[in-house]
């Protein structure tokens, strides 16, 4: 199969590709489409065909729901049931927007979705692309992010291609993902709303409609606890090569990492560096390759690096990846937890 790419202007998409890509998604094809968080991979989320090839081409088990986006939150009742005054506020604030909710589903729709489940995760993208190819398809997609399982997602085309070339009909190229993380995901059937997964919408913003949502992590990852949400067990976002992320104060973690860079160049292996500018300019003296996240106090710009990062150092042909841990405030939070998920060591040095 060719994979045909569709190029857009992100701030002014051409209605006539929006228009063929949108009749492919209608007829049970998979487009590939830029939103503000990661690149979706959609699916019409009322045919179980369509779905079912989003978890064949990704590689996708399917015990992992998908997320549904929706052009417009009036549209909410057509795929879930039974949302309350909370949930109501939540979506007045924050949709269009990086925040995904889990509700009661609406029967009809495909289980192979839900993986079964009868709840369902939705949102409402704000992206301008992701808004006119869902709005011109009609029905709501499915759309996980646009990566095989297991690795960084696509925040942009050429991640997609990287992945997906060759398995899915056509990639919608409209620049880079704004954000460059996934959803925040809130789970609104429990008696009190919990949090599944960080994500673009930082927890200090939600607490204003939510001020009872709890920070803690939602699973340990690499833990075998049950874990709430599906998708948050097993592997994730993991770069080819070793990632090892280091959590610790900066001067203890700068230490090690010289000295493990040394060591491991010692023994024949070609290091990554994946870090801060402010960071990077201390270590002037290792010979590695680098990727540079930008300055430590702009969260955003790391944010949207970071998959775009992993791929890159990857293609360099390293064989292991050094960061260092983002902490737990703001988008730091989403950006640790997509590290430590993603990392093959998590390292505390004090
Ligand atoms: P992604 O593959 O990046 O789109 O991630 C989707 C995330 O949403 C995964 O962590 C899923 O487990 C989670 N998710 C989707 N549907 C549900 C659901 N019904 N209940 C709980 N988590 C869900
Ligand atoms: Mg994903």
């Amino acid at each position: 199969m060719e994979t045909h790419v569709l190029r857009v202007d992100p701030g002014e998409p051409d209605r006539r590709l929006i228009a063929l890509a949108a009749q492919a998604l209608r007829s049970g094809q998979l487009v590939a489409f830029p939103t503000e968080t990661v690149y979706g991979l959609g699916a019409n989320a009322l045919d179980p065909e369509a779905i079912e090839r989003i978890f064949e081409v990704k590689g996708r088990p399917a015990t992992n729901p998908v997320i549904v986006h929706l052009a417009q939150a009036k549209q909410l009742g057509q795929v879930a049931v039974g949302f309350d005054a909370s949930v109501q506020a939540l979506v007045s604030r924050f949709w269009p927007g990086p925040l995904t909710l889990v509700l009661p589903k609406q029967p009809q729709l495909p289980s192979n979705l839900t993986a079964g489940l009868d709840t369902i995760a939705v949102r409402v993208p704000e992206h301008r692309v992701a808004q006119a190819l869902i709005h011109a398809a009609g029905v709501p997609i499915g759309a996980p992010s646009a990566n095989r399982s297991t690795r960084p997602s696509a925040t942009k085309a050429e991640h997609v291609l990287d992945d997906l070339a060759g398995r899915i009909e056509y990639v919608i190229d409209g620049g880079p993902a704004i954000l460059g993380l996934e959803s925040t995901v809130i789970d609104m059937t429990t008696p009190k709303p919990r949090l599944l997964r960080p994500g673009a919408l930082p927890l200090e913003r939600l607490r204003s409609v939510l001020p009872q949502l709890q920070g803690t992590w939602p699973a340990a990852p690499g833990s075998e606890d049950a874990a709430p949400s599906p998708g948050l067990q097993g592997k994730h976002y993991a770069p080819q090569a070793k990632l090892i992320l280091l959590e610790g104060p900066r001067h203890a973690v700068l230490n090690y990492l010289r000295e493990r860079f040394h060591q491991e160049q010692a023994e024949g292996r070609r290091v990554g560096l994946l870090l801060c500018s402010d960071d990077l300019a201390d270590l002037t003296e290792l010979a590695a390759d680098r990727f540079d996240l930008g300055q430590r106090g702009k969260l955003g710009m790391a944010a949207v690096s970071l998959f775009d990062g992993l791929r890159q150092l990857d293609s360099l042909g390293v064989d292991l990846i050094l960061t260092r841990s983002f902490g737990e405030n703001d988008l730091g939070f989403a950006i640790t937890d997509r590290l430590r998920r993603g990392a093959s060591d998590v390292i505390r040095v004090e």
